[in-house]
């Protein structure tokens, strides 16, 4: 049987076990299609109310888990240099990744050219209406750029906390974490503190998964009922290339990651995340997912120092499917307003991209405010950046709902490389599949 069948049999398996969320993302679809936002604001304000809902119950962990899951998984790894080891893995396999996805992201809208004559379209957007956002979000990104560093330094860790800043409060326990594994015995109380907080959050989680099929149904309902899908006509060579990009990063450059750096198998590992494939679809939000990405890992063998360790940082500092967005939405833009774009200018945009999408945090559009850093460093002229921004800020839910799952997996095929590498997956777990119960 061919590599793409058995991958195809593997998700489809998955999917079954899971059929109750994978309804309510259909389910989600049709009635956002039927009922259109502008014709029935109330219903799209009852489905919006009950997807934030949903989201804001899975938030609440979050943060509980994160804090948690890190001082775990440091406490567990223990010694300097196994953690070093693990850091260095993180960059490189994170790296490699990052990098193809800007290259399909640039070769793809190059040869694709979706840009040309779409310009017709980006005109006619209302991006008149959009001038005060665009102007504040471009400020905001050029400050950002600058500040960046000095954003990060967790200086009240308690207010990054309460403020939900995930990067200094990763940093600040990251810190914390390791002074902890120097100072002896004396740590226990407080890594058994942790572990109890984490093993309970993981409880809430699996509990909060029983509103999973529910709170899809209504997340994907209220963002599908504001598209209008007369609008992906005129820019569907755009979305095309993204659709491509996003499916090329995850049918062949994960797996052909998987094949050389490891035995995990590709169709198991897909199987058995697809829970949390479809919650980051429908909320498009990584750290959202983070709590059943986790739940998953582990569930299928991935040990639990990998996981708490590689996952968390992961969810928060790297996001490929977001740089290839970024990369295919920026050279659109230069191919709309007949920029020429030099190979060096090709790979400025590639690697503010990458910087872009780092910096920016696992939650819904986040993508969509870091782009303009990118944005800024192509000399358009002002009216051209308000209407640039506007046509992408119009089409970037369902976009979001797509790049949200690669950045998701590809945290996930991280990781279990990683557990592979240095004996920390147990393949029978992975390879039985009468082992992983649903959580639901
Ligand atoms: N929503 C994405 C995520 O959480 C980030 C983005 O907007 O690109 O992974």
């Amino acid at each position: 049987m061919g590599f793409f069948t058995q991958l195809i049999i593997a998700v489809s398996l998955g999917i079954k076990r899971n059929w109750h969320i994978f309804l309510g993302l259909i389910a989600g679809i049709a009635v956002g299609m039927y009922f259109p936002s502008q014709d029935f604001p109330v219903i799209h304000k009852i489905l919006s109310f009950i997807g934030q809902a949903f989201i804001g119950i899975i938030q609440m962990v979050v943060i509980p888990l994160v804090i948690s899951a890190i001082i775990v998984g440091i406490a567990s790894i223990g010694d300097n240099k196994q953690l070093a080891k693990f850091g260095k893995k993180m960059i490189l396999y994170y790296g490699i990744i990052s990098i193809a996805a800007v290259i399909i992201g640039a070769a793809l809208a190059l040869t694709m050219q979706p840009g040309d004559g779409a310009a017709k379209f980006i005109d006619s957007n209302s991006a008149a209406t959009m001038q005060s956002i665009v102007q504040e979000t471009m400020e905001n990104q050029q400050s950002h750029l600058m500040n960046v560093f000095l954003n990060i330094i967790p200086k009240n860790p308690f207010k990054s906390l309460a403020n939900g800043e995930m990067i200094p409060i990763i940093i600040f326990m990251m810190v914390f974490a390791i002074a902890l594994t120097r100072v002896g015995e004396i740590n226990r109380p407080i890594v058994s503190f942790f572990e109890s907080v984490f093993a309970a959050t993981m409880k809430v989680t699996d509990w909060i998964m029983y509103l999973a099929a529910p709170g899809v149904f209504a997340l994907t309902a209220s963002a599908v009922s504001n598209f209008g899908l007369d609008m992906f006509g005129g820019v569907w060579k755009y979305l095309l290339a993204v659709c491509i990009g996003l499916a090329l990063q995850l049918f062949v450059v994960y797996p052909i990651m998987l094949k050389i750096f490891s035995k995990v198998p590709v169709g198991k590992l897909y199987a058995s995340i697809t829970e949390a494939v479809m919650v980051a679809f429908g909320t498009a939000s990584s750290s959202a997912t983070l709590p059943l990405t986790i739940t998953c890992c582990e569930r299928r063998g991935i040990s639990n120092k990998v996981c708490s360790f590689v996952l968390p940082l992961g969810a928060t500092l790297s996001m490929d499917g977001t740089a290839l967005v970024q990369t295919i939405a920026v050279i659109f833009i230069t191919q709309v307003y007949g920029i020429d774009v030099s190979l060096l200018m090709v790979l400025q945009i590639a690697l503010l991209a990458i910087i872009a999408s780092s910096t920016c945090a696992g939650i819904s559009g986040a993508g969509l405010i870091t782009i303009a850093l990118v944005l800024n460093s192509l000399g358009l002229t002002p009216e051209q950046l308000v209407s640039g921004f506007a046509f992408l800020f119009a089409l970037d839910r369902f976009i979001d709902m797509l790049r949200t799952v690669v950045n998701v997996t590809s945290d996930v095929v991280v990781a279990a490389i990683i557990a592979d590498n240095e004996n920390e997956l147990n393949y029978d777990l992975m390879n039985n599949d009468e082992l992983n119960k649903d959580i639901v």
